[in-house]
């Protein structure tokens, strides 16, 4: 066995492990830093993905309105900033065209740029 795979380290303070051989911290007090902050780091990442999912929902509700659809322009949305990477679920028809969803709000991109903004409860899937 080498040195290296002799000598174990504690994954939070870097101290040396004598215990049983799966031994990833010294003590629970590591253990719970090392987690806490390991959750913290995800917690921020989930975080500003809702973010960005509220706020594209936001920019369509407050397009739709009261309509049951809409069509606008792709750059229309995007100037209001919406994020085109980030949804929440896809709706096939079926004619095997996908509806884009952020929360109860969505979009279908047509041929020429142009998008149908949907209402999840409004709209009847064909
Ligand atoms: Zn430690």
């Amino acid at each position: 066995m080498s040195f290296i795979l002799q000598h174990r380290y504690c994954r939070e303070c870097g101290g040396g492990l004598k215990g049983r051989k799966d031994q990833k911290f010294c003590n629970d007090y590591c253990r719970n830093r090392f987690n806490n902050r390991k959750n913290r780091i995800e917690l921020a990442g989930q975080r500003k993905v809702n973010q960005i999912l509220l706020k594209n929902k936001k920019i369509i509700a407050h397009m739709l309105l009261k309509e049951k659809k809409r069509k606008i322009r792709e750059l229309d949305l995007f100037k209001e900033g919406f994020n085109f990477l980030y949804h929440t679920h896809l709706k096939k028809t079926k004619n095997g065209r996908t509806y884009i969803f952020c929360y109860e709000f969505g979009y279908i991109q047509l041929a020429d740029e142009y998008l149908i903004l949907v209402h999840w409860d409004n709209f009847k899937f064909k």
